[in-house]
């Protein structure tokens, strides 16, 4: 990926916050360091009757508020120190929207555009099988992230449920509608980061329909927040995204708009646009970093982490006034600075990008009721949850003259540290 390390990148940014709060010693080297990791092979036997096998991890950061929560990724350059990082993200992401839940993730190195459906099914069960004894609806729940879907979802469920002999719906969230998931569990994550820009635009006085924005990223979270925005009236010029055949990324422009109806069918499950078609659609093809120089208000970065470093915030022009970070990591610490001297508005990821997890539990608390709601009922709470989240961190930020991230910081370590002090752990 590069030679940042997500995980310092978190370290960082949770030190800065914890000297502002002065927390206990003893606090400090809790909440900096992960409470516990697994690291195993998958054995996957693969069509060609040969077995591979692939390496797995789950770390779970904290779960003094809860049982652990966060996705598992597919990806080839997936790394301990990531997850373990994503992890940290996820403790402070559930407690900033204050759902009852900690911080967890998990990953395979692996991409998954080289296995087959059968290879991933066996690949999904091989990760259960390694963790079924340490996962559950009530110690630490996984749920879809980076290149795994609802599919998988299902299948990791499937072998959990064949483990423990019962049906465990609340094992996992990001499952398939009528089996188990929740409505707008596919666009929580999209739209939760909508809704925070329509708040912060609220608070500009811009009306959405007067902006424009770039977008990095064509996967769940970018096509939903794409689909939303949209809707509000706001207009997207240009997505980056991977291609798979050049294993290189690029971006594409339109100027009058990209169409996400155009698009949507020349895309794959993994948000590779074909370049062919996009070309032939009218779309300009760019170099990959394009995304970020684009002349519009509103920057979503949506792909991986690191994307917003040193070199490419050079390239960032003076009119964007609002960087939505609907990925986790993102930004490096060097950029994050540069960014908060500029004056651009910052909505930091474990905020903006919280609606996915929000919804998850949504999904936790249908599966455990076995009860299911509507979707309007799911979206509107969700815009409840991420409005008042975004409420209370704006507020602090203006009455403490906080930069955002730190803002959303301070409120999420405060109520992790808390609940570790009244447990008696610390
Ligand atoms: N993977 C998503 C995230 O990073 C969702 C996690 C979840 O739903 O547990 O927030």
């Amino acid at each position: 990926m590069s030679q940042y390390n997500p995980f310092e990148t978190a370290q960082a940014q949770f030190d800065k916050v914890a000297e502002m709060l002065n927390l206990a010693v003893a606090t400090r080297k809790l909440l900096r360091n992960t409470a516990r990791e697994f690291h195993f092979n998958i054995p996957v036997a693969m069509d060609n009757g040969e077995v591979d096998v692939f390496r797995g991890f789950r770390v779970l950061h904290n779960d003094a508020r809860g049982p652990g929560k966060g996705g598992i990724r597919f990806h080839p350059q997936e790394t301990i120190d990531t997850v373990r990082a994503l992890a940290m993200w996820m403790t402070w992401k559930c407690a900033v929207v204050d759902i009852p839940l900690g911080g967890g993730k998990g990953g395979v190195i692996c991409d998954p555009h080289n296995l087959s459906p059968r290879e991933q099914e066996r690949l999904c069960r091989g990760w259960v099988r390694q963790m079924a004894k340490h996962v559950g609806p009530l110690s630490d729940v996984p749920a879809p992230d980076v290149m795994t879907s609802a599919q998988h979802m299902l299948w990791m469920l499937d072998e959990y449920e064949t483990i423990h002999g019962a049906k465990y719906p609340g094992f996992i969230t990001g499952k398939p509608i009528g089996m188990g998931g929740s409505l707008g569990r596919t666009e929580a994550t999209g739209y939760g980061v909508v809704f925070v820009i329509r708040e912060a635009l609220k608070d500009m006085d811009i009306r959405p329909e007067d902006t424009t924005a770039s977008v990095q990223g064509f996967g769940n979270v970018a096509q939903y927040a794409i689909q939303l925005y949209t809707q509000m009236g706001g207009k997207v010029i240009a997505v980056s995204c991977w291609d798979q055949p050049d294993s290189k990324a690029y971006t594409y422009k339109k100027n009058e708009g990209v169409n996400l109806d155009e698009l949507l069918p020349i895309t794959d499950h993994f948000g590779s646009i074909n370049k062919d078609k996009a070309r032939e659609l009218g779309y300009e093809q760019l170099p990959a970093e394009a995304w970020i120089e684009q002349d519009v208000d509103i920057l979503i970065p949506a792909a991986l982490e690191n994307e917003i470093n040193q070199e490419s915030i050079q390239k960032v022009k003076p009119r964007v006034k609002i960087i939505a970070e609907g990925a986790n990591g993102p930004t490096t610490i060097e950029a994050d600075e540069i960014i908060q001297k500029q004056g651009i508005f910052m909505i930091p990821d474990f905020l903006a990008n919280a609606g996915g997890v929000t919804c998850s539990y949504f999904e936790q608390v249908q599966s455990n009721m076995n009860y299911y709601w509507e979707k309007d009922d799911v979206l509107g709470r969700l815009d409840n949850k991420m409005t008042s989240a975004f409420i209370a961190v704006y507020d602090l930020a203006k009455k403490k003259k906080l930069y955002m991230r730190d803002a959303a910081y301070v409120i999420a370590i405060d109520r992790v540290a808390s609940a570790c002090k009244n447990r008696g752990w610390v």
